[in-house]
């Protein structure tokens, strides 16, 4: 069975009506996932009209900018530009935590992600390419959230997905005790290889991955796969954090 039916599949799985859990009243649609429908209706997913760094996509403001804004702190950041479906918080970030538990993506979120997913890429890619697990990871959790969300995507825009080519070498834990975030970036800078740069040389890429918090994994990855000849990387995740 492909991952993409493994989403479909566990999405009939799940049993409604269900507690929010954004807010805790029932959720009555299995379409609307983990939150319920006044939560979704609270949320707002990018427009595009918002005043977003034109690289990194980090949110800057509400209205609309006439010119082309950056927030500075992602210019040594290695992909070309990120965007994302929407902010991570209320029920984006509720789904982005529980699909890390549970391998289920609402048709709302995906939705949202596929029209961005388009209006971001219009020129399309070559490949996309998940931000991998590491090994020990992978097998604890029994899948790569991002890898689910890279087989939706390329399922709806014909994008081939290349699951193999990147992979994590070092694992790197989000909350190890006494790790501060300069050791946690240290860890992070050399966790990404290519183990099959042939299929990556010359290639537009898209990196997809569930939140983009500081873009320094993407970054990182972007690196690998750039130093393996990829022509472009972008990245496209779910959401975005602050
Ligand atoms: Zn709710
Ligand atoms: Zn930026």
């Amino acid at each position: 069975m492909g991952l993409a039916a493994t989403i479909a599949d566990s999405l009939l799985a799940v049993a409604f009506p269900r507690e929010c859990r954004c807010c805790g009243n029932q959720v009555e649609r299995k379409a609307d996932g983990v939150a319920c429908e006044a939560c979704w209706s609270g949320y707002r997913f990018f427009t595009g009209r918002e005043t977003a760094c034109a690289k990194c996509g980090l949110f800057l403001g509400e209205s609309e900018s006439m010119f082309e804004t950056f927030c500075r702190k992602c210019d040594d950041h290695a992909y070309g530009i990120a965007r994302s479906a929407g902010p991570y918080r209320g029920p984006a970030a509720a789904e982005v935590i529980s699909l890390k538990t549970n391998p289920f993506l609402s048709s709302r979120m995906q939705d949202a992600a596929r029209v961005a997913f388009s209006d971001s890429f219009r020129d399309g890619a070559d490949l996309l390419v998940p931000v991998p697990l590491s090994r020990k990871r992978f097998v604890e959790r029994g899948y790569n959230q991002a890898a689910l969300i890279a087989e939706f995507l390329g399922r709806s825009s014909g994008v081939a997905v290349d699951e193999a080519s990147l992979q994590r070498v070092v694992d790197t834990p989000h909350h190890r005790a006494g790790m501060d975030r300069k050791a946690r970036d240290l860890s992070v800078r050399n966790a990404f290889k290519v183990v099959r740069p042939k299929l990556i040389a010359g290639k537009s890429i898209i990196l997809i991955d569930d939140v983009l918090t500081s873009g320094s994994t993407a970054s990182y990855c972007a690196k690998a796969l750039k130093k393996s000849g990829a022509a472009r990387v972008d990245v496209f995740t779910l959401a975005r954090a602050a």
